[in-house]
């Protein structure tokens, strides 16, 4: 038996990737036969945070994410080590993703140079605009641009307004002339340095890809599923709902962590809140790192599921959904033809749609009550799709307020500057969406990272750092 003293570790938020942290602490402890106890503190009344799954009326209902990507291999991981292998879901049928122009839905071509030329998305001098990327050379290194301005430089103003503007900023519901192109899409810089973008997709070679696996997958079921199992891994009383945490400081070689009544006391802290709230948290013990947090900008969205029953849809929308450029004036961002792009996810015949509304600049239509933000989605789907009066059989609304971190120009200075905050505080993690990447995959690694930090922290009584 070990009788080394047990380490103590507490874990700040239930989100994917608190949870992630959990669960990786406690397999590396037992691999490393280490003696340890973990508690996860959760506010709300549920776990998962913005990974939530609804059955309703035979439709499964995504609040939040929706699937994650492959290419980053980390959620198809953690997926298959929980034992789910069996129910990943990948997209299917026809991936076409339009884009409304000027009262019309245009479908963004293939990558092959016919369906580029014959596109009636861009005007021929539009394509002849980006053509001439191919000829341009690197800008000069600057230490960050915007992706607005990345964009427009590379590929003219047409292609930024029409298709990567709204194309890119999309999963971090960001504004484009304010996102950081260093931060969101660091590759798109790599390919400019290596001769251009159309050069570096001529040259690169075809991945092999694996025949079970899509761009995009999901669980039968939903996310929640995830969530679920991983919550199951953890041993019984580890999660506590309903203890938001108020404050964190640090005495005697020891975090003491108030959450209600209640002080816990730890040798390492995994905050993996969003930062504006690790800033409130933190606020009375560390200003410097408090304000760097609250430097973190975040916008409010909302989607918005509707299932229509059979038939009530003139005609079935085809593809993968549409994307709504800012130029257009709508507060729709994007729309996701759910049942479609996913089997299963509503009864036989039924149409599940669900609206994607708000973002950096466009948030203040989140602040409606439900039933308002519910008549805008399909008011302007109808507009759309031209969908008649259809009036959906059940709608259902989620509102995310201030919950999407915005990676603005200058936030990797700003990692940097939390970074050497933390490093004054022994044993403090900091993890999740407002960091290193919003999506799942990410998510889940800086869970992982995190956990591996806090248990060398633990042990070494050592700083740890952002992750
Ligand atoms: C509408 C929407 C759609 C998205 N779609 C996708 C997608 O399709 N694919 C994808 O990969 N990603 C998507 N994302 C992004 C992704 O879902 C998130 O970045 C990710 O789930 C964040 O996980 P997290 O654990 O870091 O944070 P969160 O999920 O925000 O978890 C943080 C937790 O901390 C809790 N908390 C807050 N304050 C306190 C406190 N004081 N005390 C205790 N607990 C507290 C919260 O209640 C929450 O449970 C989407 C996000 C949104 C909002």
């Amino acid at each position: 038996m070990n009788t080394a003293a047990e380490s103590r570790f507490v874990v700040l938020g239930a989100g994917i990737t608190g949870l992630t942290a959990a669960y990786e602490l406690h397999k590396k402890a037992q691999a490393e036969r280490r003696n340890i106890s973990v508690v996860v503190l959760e506010s709300s009344s549920r776990v998962g945070g913005k990974i939530v799954t609804e059955s309703r009326d035979g439709a499964v209902i995504e609040g939040g994410p929706d699937s994650f990507i492959t290419y980053k291999p980390q959620a198809l991981e953690l997926v298959r080590e929980l034992g789910l292998s069996l129910d990943l879901v990948g997209t299917e049928g026809d991936p076409k993703v339009s884009v409304l122009w000027e009262g019309r839905l245009k479908a963004i071509p293939q990558r092959r140079l016919l369906s580029f030329l014959l596109c009636d998305l861009f005007t021929w001098k539009g394509k002849a605009r980006m053509a001439l990327e191919y000829f341009l050379k690197p800008g000069p290194e600057t230490l960050d641009e915007s992706l607005a301005a990345f964009a427009r430089r590379r590929l003219g103003p047409e292609a930024y307004e029409r298709l990567i503007g709204p194309m890119l900023s999309g999963i971090y519901a960001g504004d484009p002339q304010q996102m950081s192109l260093a931060a969101t899409f660091p590759q798109l810089r790599e390919m400019e340095r290596q001769g251009g973008l159309a050069r570096a997709m001529l040259k690169r070679k075809a991945r092999k890809a694996d025949p079970e696996l899509t761009t995009f997958m999901t669980l039968r079921g939903g996310l929640g599923r995830l969530v679920e199992a991983l919550t199951l891994k953890l041993p019984p009383q580890t999660v506590r709902t309903g203890a938001p945490v108020s404050s964190l400081r640090r005495r005697g070689g020891q975090w003491h962590i108030q959450a209600g009544e209640t002080v816990l006391s730890a040798d390492a802290v995994i905050c993996a809140l969003p930062a504006n709230a690790l800033a409130q948290v933190v606020g009375d013990y560390d200003f410097e790192l408090s304000h760097v947090l609250r430097e973190i900008p975040f916008a409010s969205t909302a989607t918005v599921s509707m299932l229509f029953e059979p038939g009530a849809l003139k005609s079935e929308p085809s593809g993968f959904g549409f994307i709504v450029p800012r130029s257009q004036g709508k507060a729709t961002v994007a729309a996701t033809y759910t049942s479609s792009k996913f089997p299963n996810r509503a009864p036989a015949g039924h149409a599940l749609i669900r609206s994607f509304l708000g973002g950096a600049g466009r948030d203040a239509c989140v602040d409606a009550d439900d039933s308002q933000i519910a008549r805008q989605a399909r008011g302007e789907l109808k507009e759309i799709l031209g969908i008649g009066e259809a009036h959906p059989r059940l709608t259902r609304v989620f509102r995310w307020v201030r919950a999407n971190p915005q990676y603005t120009v200058g936030h990797q200075l700003r990692l940097k500057r939390l970074d050497s905050c933390v490093q004054g505080h022994p044993g403090l993690v900091l993890a999740g969406c407002s960091y290193f990447g919003v999506g799942i995959p990410d998510c889940i690694r800086s869970g992982r990272e995190a956990a591996a930090k806090a248990l060398r922290a633990a042990a070494a009584r050592a700083p740890a750092g952002v992750c």
